[in-house]
């Protein structure tokens, strides 16, 4: 009789997970998920130069909660069952296989450090003990055994790697749900009662000292967390709304839930596996239409799956300061040194800089744990390119408040637009300019600057222009009713020239 434990990690869900196919293979499985308190809290950015901030906020904790939940349903509804604990899972798995005689462990590979370091303690702790680890590969799109590089060989550049893989290697198909085996005896589990009815449950928001997020119905989609709402939202993007057909055209836009796929959340904690998409992605393309728009949800994959790769390559040097390209060149500002670049940074992370495109974003991450494409690239450059504050410390924040959040596809996509990371180019985003571009109207601004509403379209994403007597006009004085701009954003731009 073999015995085998799951071990949950970003892959809540029964479809195409090869970490529970395997597992289900034994005569007995129990699926595991662990809280590690590292994960939530205030923690070390760890590195050279380290500052703390809180890994965790309320959005995000609130969607894993539910994910687990969903995932319980689903185990207990194919005869299973889930069990959750609190602590390290170096701790918590051994003690765990040991209660219930496990001979095996089967988990997700993931590849950025901190959750290697987790992985690779986890498995000398059951190594100890004597019971078998099996990793598997289910986070991306390609298989990292399918590439046409070892990881170490992978380009730098975006362009020559989605090309290569493009060409030389294939999306494997979905792995099938597979039944699942009756659950162990739990007799010996610490804390689980005589009928086993008490698995154990995600803690409470309160219990993490998070607050519960308020919901605002100004926001893009309400998430929920779970492979049932992930499904979902992937039938109403692709078959519901039809969406897809032209998901290139509309990808840059900034209001409302079906401008672009909305499907980060479910992807990267594995409510949803990319190559399900793909598969979707497929079908729609033999049943609806197959065009740049059906690609370019793939490039965009594509892009996510670079960027989780370049975190394996790269390890610790993907997070630092002067990133994978070692730059020392640039006089970053340290909040954490210097009272002025703390001021500037509170101002951006409030959305109180008095630039209304960067202020709009960063209110409505804050408001819902959401932000678009268009809007993470302007608030990032403002931050990193325009003030020169420490962009980690933009990135850090980003990891706490985003729903959605990846450490490859977050600090790398800082990385790059702080000109550190994977783009040799020295580039800044004209905020401005992008504001007239993507939000002609003004539209997205006044939607999260209500304050703003009285000025007419062409003044919104510059008041600064109007003179004083012209802003009292409209009832908005900067200074007064919305803040004077911190910076004058072109002198910023002086340095790229
Ligand atoms: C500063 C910054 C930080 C970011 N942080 C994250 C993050 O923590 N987590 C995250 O998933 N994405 C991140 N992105 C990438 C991108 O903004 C989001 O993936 C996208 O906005 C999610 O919305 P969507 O699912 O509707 O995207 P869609 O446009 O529908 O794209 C489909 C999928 O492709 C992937 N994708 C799209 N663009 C990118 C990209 N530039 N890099 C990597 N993957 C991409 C995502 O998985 C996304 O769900 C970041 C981008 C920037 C500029």
């Amino acid at each position: 009789m073999e015995t085998a434990l799951w071990w949950v990690r970003n892959d809540a869900r029964l479809h195409d997970n090869a970490a529970l196919a395997a597992a289900a293979d034994a005569d007995r499985l129990l699926p595991v998920y662990v809280v590690d308190p590292r994960g939530y809290g205030e923690q070390p950015y760890d590195g050279r130069n380290s500052f703390d901030f809180e890994k965790t906020g309320a959005f995000r904790t609130r969607f894993l909660q539910e994910t687990v939940d969903d995932l319980r349903g689903s185990l207990d509804d194919a005869g299973s069952a889930l069990l959750v604990r609190e602590g390290r899972p170096d701790d918590v798995l051994p003690e765990v296989a040991d209660a219930v005689d496990a001979d095996a462990v089967h988990f997700q590979a993931l590849p950025a450090p901190e959750e290697r370091d987790a992985a690779g303690a986890v498995v000398s702790a059951l190594s100890d003990a004597g019971v078998t680890t099996r990793s598997h590969w289910t986070h991306t799109l390609h298989h990292v055994a399918d590439l046409p590089d070892r990881i170490s060989g992978i380009d730098d550049t975006f362009t020559p790697f989605r090309q290569s893989v493009e060409r030389d290697s294939r999306v494997r198909d979905p792995v099938p749900e597979p039944d699942l085996p009756e659950t162990p005896d739990l007799a010996r589990l610490d804390g689980v009662d005589d009928s086993g009815s008490d698995l154990g449950s995600f803690p409470t928001l309160n219990e993490l000292g998070l607050p519960e997020p308020a919901h605002d119905d100004r926001g893009v989609l309400a998430f929920e967390g779970g492979e049932a709402a992930g499904l979902d939202r992937l039938d109403h993007y692709l078959w519901e709304g039809d969406h897809l057909r032209e998901y290139k055209q509309t990808r840059n836009g900034m209001l409302g839930p079906d401008y672009s796929s909305k499907l980060s959340p479910w992807l990267n904690a594995g409510c949803l596996s990319p190559r399900r998409v793909a598969a979707e992605v497929e079908e729609y393309e033999a049943e609806r239409v197959s065009n740049d728009s059906t690609y370019w949800l793939l490039f965009e994959l594509r892009w996510r799956d670079f960027m989780a790769f370049q975190t394996a390559k790269h390890g610790g040097q993907f997070f630092s300061l002067g990133g994978i390209r070692e730059r020392d060149d640039i006089d970053w500002q340290r909040p954490d040194h210097d009272p002025a670049a703390r001021e500037q940074f509170e101002r951006w992370a409030r959305g109180e800089t008095g630039i209304p495109f960067v202020d709009a974003t960063m209110r409505e991450l804050n408001a819902t744990g959401y932000m678009s494409n268009r809007g993470r690239q302007n608030a990032a450059s403002f931050l990193a390119n325009s003030l020169r504050v420490d962009w980690r410390r933009g990135a850090a924040y980003f990891e706490t408040r985003l729903i959605d959040y990846a450490p490859g596809s977050n600090y790398g996509n800082w990385a790059y637009i702080a000109g550190v990371g994977n783009d040799s180019r020295n580039s800044y985003f004209d905020v401005v300019g992008q504001a007239k571009k993507y939000d002609s109207d003004g539209e997205y601004v006044t939607h999260w600057l209500p304050e703003l509403e009285p000025l007419p379209a062409a003044q919104v994403h510059e008041p600064w222009e109007l003179n004083r007597a012209t802003q009292a006009e409209y009832g908005v004085v900067l200074g007064e009713d919305y803040p004077e701009p911190m910076v004058d954003l072109d002198a910023t731009y002086e340095k790229f020239h």
